[in-house]
């Protein structure tokens, strides 16, 4: 018998070969979306906003937004999970991790590949993840791509031919260089992707990812994070926990490997990265 959510995934399944890079952008939500803080609701929500506006405002062909923050704090599953909502015909995702080894013009040809691809869709979506490592930015003697850096720049500015629509969401941890670079101006918005810095978003994670047998279990490690001075739900300010999703997902992870004291390595874990 074949059921809803079996026509469904089929529908998936047969996603047109055209435009949608499904597994890619799968691979970097890999563990999903948890809603541990109003703030991802938030990001999600503007983030449909600009997909919608983009689909529906004739004066808007072209919309560029800029998700960035702190190391791991989730910024390429946030762009990609976005791209994916929007069920555009045309989604990609442009990342330095697929572009291993390329030459300096190797990557020129990818990036505008991809998006002259886009221009051929009505609608299309594409994720420009990790700006600074896709321009090879390395901070001793402020050096990059300036190839790749101006194939952006045109990019990211150039309309897309009549009757075509295309939407843009970069990353980047590092937004102070964007300006010194000259890249800022170009978004039509910046979204702040901010680290998780209280102990409810951090239970929420916890009890998300099931770490422990039991809500008193979970409960007694966030006592022992509180005491030692991770700080209170209640006081946000004196808070030292400062640390992204990406990062807390793989200490819980280690955490799980052994049944025995998993909350006092998890503290001991989050500790130990000098919060
Ligand atoms: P980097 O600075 O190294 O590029 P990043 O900020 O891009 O890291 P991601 O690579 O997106 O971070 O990693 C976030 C991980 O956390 C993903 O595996 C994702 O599935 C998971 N995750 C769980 N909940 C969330 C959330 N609310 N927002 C973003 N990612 C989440
Ligand atoms: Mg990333």
């Amino acid at each position: 018998r074949v059921n809803r959510t079996d026509f469904m995934s089929a529908l998936d399944e047969v996603h047109p070969a055209f435009g949608v890079s499904e597994e890619e952008l799968q691979q970097v939500i890999q563990n999903g979306i948890i809603h541990y803080d109003a703030a991802v609701d938030e990001l999600l929500k503007s983030g449909q906003l600009f997909v919608e506006q983009v689909r529906s405002s004739t004066r808007t062909p072209l919309v560029s937004i800029l998700l960035h923050g702190p190391p791991g704090s989730g910024k390429t599953a946030l762009g990609a999970s976005i791209a994916q909502a929007s069920q555009y015909p045309f989604i990609k995702l442009i990342s330095p991790d697929n572009m291993v080894g390329f030459s300096e013009s190797a990557k020129v040809t990818a990036i505008t590949k991809v998006f002259s691809d886009s221009y051929k869709s009505p609608l299309s979506v594409v994720v420009v993840d990790n700006i600074e490592r896709l321009i090879d930015w390395t901070p001793m003697g402020a050096r990059f791509s300036n190839a790749v850096l101006q194939t952006l720049l045109v990019l990211f500015s150039r309309r897309p031919p009549k009757g075509r629509r295309l939407l843009i969401i970069a990353t980047s941890s590092l937004r102070p260089i964007l300006t010194d670079l000259g890249l800022s101006e170009t978004f039509d918005s910046e979204m702040r992707v901010p680290p998780i810095s209280n102990l409810k978003a951090l239970e929420r994670v916890l009890r998300e990812v099931e770490l422990f047998p039991s809500g008193d279990e979970r409960r007694r490690a966030l006592r022992m994070l509180e005491d030692a001075g991770l700080g209170s739900s209640k006081d946000q300010l004196s808070s030292k926990l400062q640390i992204g999703v990406k990062k807390l997902l793989s200490i819980i992870e280690m955490a799980r490997q052994e049944p025995e004291n998993v909350a006092e390595r998890l503290a001991g874990a989050l500790m130990g990265l000098g919060m």
